[in-house]
């Protein structure tokens, strides 16, 4: 049984790695051929398009791309995946993009036969590379058991949330959400140092009070609060401001199709617009408290 995996960047490389390293055979493409290399030194095939690497899949294909555009252009070119995939084949994409796109293509390819799911990852690299991500999956209740255990190989959390487009809403209203926390804990801890509060202490009380939450107790912006966090180590590694700029951008654009108002995750985007474009975009999210205090 083989697996096709397209898109070897910072996130698709180590998830193909692990299918190999459990034993899976993986056919690869991306149009970077250093990254294919590197996967076939560690046991992979390489395939001369998308649709060469889907030919030769009878267990899954899946994608990791950058933005829907990439993912339309993957699956439905001349040289796409569904030019190549044999009928009944499953197909996921987890990539994060636009719901409106994820369902366009899902469509498509149930209209030639093939079952299609939306799964995008959470965890970043890190969980990556250890096989812990999160996937957040929009599929058929049948898809989802087929899926569930290739993704598996790749994942520790495998969260059903409904059928085609779901996951890419889980995954954009969690991050909404968690670019909304970040900027609210870093303009908390800005006051209370600024009013004569130690950060640790601040944080501490926070910590155990009705503010808590993971940008407080897990990822707080301010340095030297936890050890190990972005913000302990000059914000690099980490979420990348300019991905939740990315995330952010995909939430209200759905938000304004949808005709529903999202306040603070429109807020949240401006800061972020706001500070990608002072130059901060390959900084850690975390890093967004600069606006706050010269301090942050
Ligand atoms: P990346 O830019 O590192 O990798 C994308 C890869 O896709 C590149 O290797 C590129 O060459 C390849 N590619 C682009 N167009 C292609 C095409 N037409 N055919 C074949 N390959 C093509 O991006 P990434 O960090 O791996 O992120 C991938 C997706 O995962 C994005 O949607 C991102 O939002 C999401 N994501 C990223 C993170 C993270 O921390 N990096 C976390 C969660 C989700």
């Amino acid at each position: 049984m083989t697996i096709a995996f397209i898109g070897l960047g910072n996130m698709g490389a180590p998830m193909a790695h692990n299918l190999l390293k459990a034993g899976q055979a993986v056919v690869v493409f991306d149009l970077n051929n250093a990254t294919v290399q590197e996967l076939v030194k560690a046991g992979a095939t390489a395939a001369t398009s998308p649709r060469d690497a889907a030919s030769k899949a009878d267990q899954a294909v899946i994608t990791m791309l950058p933005a829907g555009p990439h993912v339309r252009a993957v699956y439905e070119n001349d040289d796409g995946v569904l030019a190549g995939v044999a009928k009944g084949v499953p197909l996921v994409d987890s990539s994060t993009i636009d719901p409106l796109t994820a369902r366009h293509v899902i469509d498509t390819a149930a209209a030639q036969g093939n079952p299609m799911a939306d799964a995008p990852v959470s965890g970043g690299t890190g969980g990556a590379q250890a096989g812990t991500l999160t996937f957040m999956v929009g599929a058929e209740p049948a898809l989802f058991e087929t899926l569930k255990p290739i993704l598996g190989y790749m994942g520790k959390n495998i969260a059903h949330c409904g059928g085609a487009g779901t996951g890419q809403v889980a995954k954009l209203c969690n991050n909404m959400l968690l670019a909304v926390q970040m900027a609210g804990v870093s303009e908390a801890m800005a006051l209370g140092v600024k009013l004569g509060m130690d950060p640790k202490t601040l944080a501490g009380v926070i910590n155990t009070s009705t503010g808590r939450c993971w940008s407080s107790d897990t990822y707080n912006p301010w340095p030297g609060v936890i050890d190990g966090a972005p913000a302990s180590r000059g914000y690099t590694g980490g979420f990348g401001t300019s991905l939740m700029l990315k995330d952010l951008g995909l939430a209200t654009e759905a938000a304004k199709q949808a005709g529903q108002p999202v306040m603070m995750g429109g807020a949240a985007h401006q800061l972020y617009q706001w500070f990608a474009a002072s130059g901060h975009g390959g900084e850690d999210f975390s890093a967004i408290v600069k606006l706050y205090s010269q301090q942050g």
